[in-house]
């Protein structure tokens, strides 16, 4: 039990919940990568593959881009920053 317990910690996926909420109300998250990028949810499918969309505010055009499976890991990296991680 303890492992499936440990399995499921390092499957989740570091999440900071925005002040902002989504237009319907529902809560939105920040998701904080491996290299300490940060992203918003951009995109969700029925299958429930969520697409994020890099949350630089100093590169707001930044095309950085990754996927999960839900709100779990692991993190696919769909396309690469322009930029270094801005969290030191
Ligand atoms: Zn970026």
């Amino acid at each position: 039990m303890n492992e499936i317990v440990s399995q499921l910690e390092s499957l989740n996926l570091n999440l900071i919940v925005s002040s902002r909420k989504k237009k319907d109300g529902s809560e939105s998250y920040i998701l904080i990568d491996d290299d300490y990028f940060e992203y918003k949810t951009a995109y969700t499918s029925n299958s429930g593959k969520i697409t994020w969309r890099c949350n630089s505010t100093e590169h707001p055009n930044c095309k950085g881009a990754v996927s999960t499976n839900g709100m779990n890991k692991p993190i696919t990296k769909i396309r690469e920053h322009d930029h270094q991680n801005s969290i030191k």
